[in-house]
């Protein structure tokens, strides 16, 4: 799923070249490469996502999805003020990678309720007050360290780099500096994503 969704927001990069479109109509580029039973996407306008750039989003929402309904939600925020994007000026390897990663990241969620799979929420240790503890306490959390292992490997895999060298390791690094046991949980889980998403990678290739 994850190199077949980065591939495929790669090619319209390809095919899209040397065109011009407005911000929903991106979005909806985007759109039509997915089943709409399944993700909905939003176009946003944010101050602050600078001109060309596309940043993702990316919520997973487990009511939605026991009434059947679409429950993944991909939201894409544009610079307020560009009306036009130029397909040559997006950054396709960076959008591609994002939505990929954003998407498979949810998905994860989606799969760990719908196998009605418990984690441990993570109680911060810090001394009260710190400004840290509610990052910890989300970054902690069993079920967050089980998906965004999956996002590091998928990086690592993608840029080609160790795990260590990865922007949410570096952030987990950072924010867990006092309790190095979620740094091993967090390792754990990025060598079973990377095993698994090597193993995907190996499948894909074009047959010789
Ligand atoms: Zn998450």
């Amino acid at each position: 799923m994850f190199f077949e969704i980065h591939s495929r927001i790669l090619d319209i990069g390809d095919t899209m070249k040397g065109r011009r479109y407005t911000a929903s109509e991106v979005t909806k580029l985007i759109r039509r490469q997915f089943p709409a039973t399944d993700f909905l996407f939003r176009t946003h306008r944010d101050p602050a996502v600078d001109p060309d750039m596309i940043v993702v989003a990316g919520i997973y929402d487990c009511f939605n999805d026991s009434q059947d309904l679409p429950s993944v939600e991909i939201t894409l925020c544009y610079h307020p003020a560009q009306k036009y994007f130029f397909t040559d000026l997006i950054d396709w390897e960076t959008l591609a990678f994002d939505l990929a990663e954003c998407i498979c990241h949810e998905l994860v969620h989606r799969q760990q309720h719908r196998s009605r799979q418990k984690f441990k929420t993570y109680e911060s240790k810090l001394p009260e007050g710190d400004p840290l503890i509610s990052e910890q306490e989300y970054l902690g959390d069993g079920a967050e360290l089980d998906a965004y292992g999956f996002s590091i490997a998928a990086e690592s895999i993608v840029r080609g780099c160790i795990p260590q060298e990865c922007v949410m390791y570096g952030v987990y690094q950072t924010t867990f500096d006092n309790d190095k046991s979620v740094i091993v949980k967090l390792e754990q889980e990025i060598q079973k994503y990377l095993n698994l998403l090597e193993l995907n990678n190996e499948q894909n290739e074009p047959k010789q």
